[in-house]
């Protein structure tokens, strides 16, 4: 469904992302993790289309995306700080893709509605994100990115900024609009207890490479390297 293929990035003379290969099944809810400066965020925005990458190919349902522009790739993004428009209340924020998109009042008007009870803040659609807590706002993002129903959702580190309590709440909610909405997530953390927690299969990054690709259960039992053994065993 969502291929990567030998993706490689370099920053002058520092590689940043070395010859990552991956493919990701429909529905799939895969977790990049490793530890600071693995070459997560990269491969990640390569996907998106912040950063394109040095050479390698994204694959996704067939179509090659690496040509086409950021914005129109039909790919969802939430990430570590609160990217919410801070003038515009929370339902212009879910709203604002929809509108970018052309849809129609009345169909936005029942997006904006729907998308607020699946994140929970149906009550808060007038609220400014100021208004609201980290992990509401988080919310709302979420509400936002899923709004135009994309097939693919990355979040990098979305929820590093909050409290362990607040964390936890929020990936229960995760794993539900996983389910509900069936959307393929790729998910970035340096938290294997989240990655566990939340995934279907985990890709260990290490210095730019993946160092092994399976199940939490997998990596914990069958570790490829000795790097994979001290990452999953230990809590960093
Ligand atoms: P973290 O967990 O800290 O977010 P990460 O796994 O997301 O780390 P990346 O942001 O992908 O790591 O960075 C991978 C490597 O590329 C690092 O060594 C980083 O210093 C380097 N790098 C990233 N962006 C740039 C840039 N714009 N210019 C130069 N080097 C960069
Ligand atoms: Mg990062």
């Amino acid at each position: 469904f969502l291929s990567i293929k030998n993706i490689r990035k370099t920053y002058g003379s520092v590689i940043a992302v070395e010859d990552v290969t991956l493919d990701i099944a429909k529905g799939e809810f895969l977790t990049f993790l490793g530890p600071s400066g693995s070459g997560k965020s990269t491969t990640l925005f390569a996907i998106a289309g912040f950063e394109a990458p040095t050479s390698g190919e994204v694959i996704l349902d067939g179509q090659a995306l690496l040509d086409i522009p950021s914005h129109k790739r039909n790919i969802g993004m939430v990430f570590q700080r609160y990217t919410l428009f801070p003038h515009l209340t929370v339902g212009e924020n879910v709203a604002f893709p929809l509108r970018v998109r052309r849809k129609s009042a009345s169909e936005i008007k029942s997006k904006v509605a729907e998308m607020l009870e699946l994140v929970q803040l149906q009550d808060m659609a007038d609220r400014l994100p100021s208004q609201m807590s980290g992990g509401q706002q988080q919310r709302v993002a979420l509400a936002r990115a899923l709004a135009y129903d994309p097939p693919v959702l990355l979040m990098d580190e979305p929820l590093s900024a909050l409290d362990k309590k607040l964390r936890e709440e929020i990936q229960t909610q995760i794993r539900r609009i996983h389910k509900e909405t069936g959307v393929t997530i790729l998910y970035v953390t340096h938290d294997q207890e989240e990655a566990l927690r939340l995934s279907d299969r985990i890709a260990l990054f290490n210095q730019g490479r993946i160092e092994q690709v399976g199940t939490g259960h997998d990596l914990y039992f069958n570790p490829a390297t000795r790097f994979v053994a001290g990452f999953i065993g230990n809590s960093n």
